[in-house]
């Protein structure tokens, strides 16, 4: 067997999501040294569909860090977002209420933003890799080992190991039960997604109630559009026709009096939804990041935002671990990302429970919906909260 290629780092990365390469990029611009691995490659991750909103936040830590002015270019500026329910469409004005906006930007090109700004800092991004394993985490020297695409194993000695390696996180699976908690929920529905070729809709994104069901009414550019409407888990995206889905779509939407611009249908996929939180969000050496720690229902569109606000706590946090040999930083990460999980949690858990269809649900619970749906929209309290938790609280 020939060896074992040795690199060693300060911090050893697992998955080149945003939250890996964001973290990559604020360390190196503390100075500290990381190397990241993903097993699968920048064109696949360049190809998944995944979130749109960035927070006003998520959208200066592109910007004011060097990562993306693109952000600011070529992203869509979205002062408020529309309700749409009981007949009617009410806008929430997110400048007026909470005095910030959110951008209509696709994780697609926060990824080609941070993968080729990580390149052109000339960073240890290694894409494609193989058979990823963890050691020692809770040792002086954990390890990731892995092998590249010519089947040559390599391992990357570190000080710290971040697991920023998606929901199904292999670093997660490595913590023995006994040592973290898990909290879970499983939602009895599911999103069935579209990418169309069609002009927008509507200006601002558009969260439709109706007693057919929930339906999000999305954009990514001028030409295609992203949207979404409520199905079961188990929904078989080929019984979906594109005249099937177009009309589900109109009857939602009709309901609230809007009408869709229709377009070809190049893309559908079932969205299941799962909350999940792991705590404490750290094990020894290695920490959690982004989904491998929690995830969220895409309503309220936290995950990636989420992800990126754990991240920018982490380096500051591995910055004290690593020069002032402070161990209690990494527990202070993990207090201190928690506090926002949950509150997003929360924000998912109102907003989807507010605008889906209950299982099983009858005319009592439709109407109870629409009776909260109209509190928030006539109070300025209830608007103001809605609106504060969307653009994404201050991060402190
Ligand atoms: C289909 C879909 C649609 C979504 N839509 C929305 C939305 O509309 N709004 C929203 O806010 N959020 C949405 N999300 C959630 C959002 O995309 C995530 O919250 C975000 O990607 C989290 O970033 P991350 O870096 O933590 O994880 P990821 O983006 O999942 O990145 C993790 C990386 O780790 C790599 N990896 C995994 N296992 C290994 C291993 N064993 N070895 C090496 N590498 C590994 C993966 O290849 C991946 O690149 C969606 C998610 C999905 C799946």
């Amino acid at each position: 067997m020939s060896a074992r290629e040795v690199t060693t780092t300060s911090v050893g990365i697992v998955g080149g999501g945003p939250a890996g390469l964001m973290l990559s990029h604020l360390l190196a611009r503390r100075g500290i040294d990381s190397v990241v691995v993903d097993h699968r490659s920048r064109d696949e991750i360049e190809q998944t569909v995944r979130a749109g909103i960035l927070e006003a936040d998520s959208v200066r830590l592109l910007s004011e860090t060097g990562v993306s002015e693109r952000v600011l270019s070529e992203g869509d500026r979205h002062g408020g977002t529309y309700l749409a329910f009981g007949g009617e469409l009410h806008h929430i004005d997110f400048q007026e209420l909470a005095g910030a906006s959110v951008w209509l930007y696709p994780q697609t090109e926060v990824f080609v933003d941070l993968a080729d700004a990580r390149a052109a800092a000339g960073a240890d991004v290694r894409f494609g890799v193989g058979d990823t394993s963890v050691h020692d985490v809770t040792g002086e020297r954990p390890s990731i080992r892995f092998t590249d695409a010519d089947g040559s194993a390599h391992e990357i000695r570190c000080r710290y190991l971040v697991g920023a390696d998606g929901s199904h996180s292999l670093c997660r699976h490595a913590i023995p039960p006994s040592e973290i908690r898990q909290y879970r929920k499983e939602y009895p529905f599911a999103w069935f997604g579209i990418l169309c070729e069609a002009p927008k809709s509507a200006p601002e994104l558009i969260y439709n109630h109706s007693d057919r069901g929930f339906a999000l009414i999305s954009q990514r550019t001028e030409t295609t559009q992203r949207m979404y409407f409520q199905c079961d888990p188990d929904e078989d995206v080929d019984a979906w026709s594109d005249d099937r889905i177009w009309s589900e779509l109109q009857a939602r939407v009709g309901a609230n009096g809007h009408e869709l611009t229709e377009g070809p249908i190049t893309g559908k996929s079932v969205l299941r939804f799962r909350s999940n939180v792991v705590e404490p969000m750290r094990y020894g050496n290695m920490v959690l990041a982004g989904d491998a720690a929690h995830t969220v229902p895409p309503t309220g569109a936290k995950g990636l935002n989420l992800a990126l606000a754990d991240v920018r706590v982490l380096a500051e946090t591995l910055e004290r671990a690593l020069t002032d040999r402070d161990d209690d930083a990494l527990d202070e990460y993990s207090r201190r990302a928690l506090d926002r999980v949950w509150r997003s949690q929360h924000f998912s858990y109102w907003m989807t429970s507010m605008l889906h269809r209950p299982l099983a649900a009858d005319e009592f619970d439709l109407r109870r919906q629409v009776a909260e749906l109209h509190s928030v929209v006539r109070s300025t309290a209830g608007k103001t909260y809605l609106a504060e938790a969307y653009t994404g609280w201050p991060s402190g």
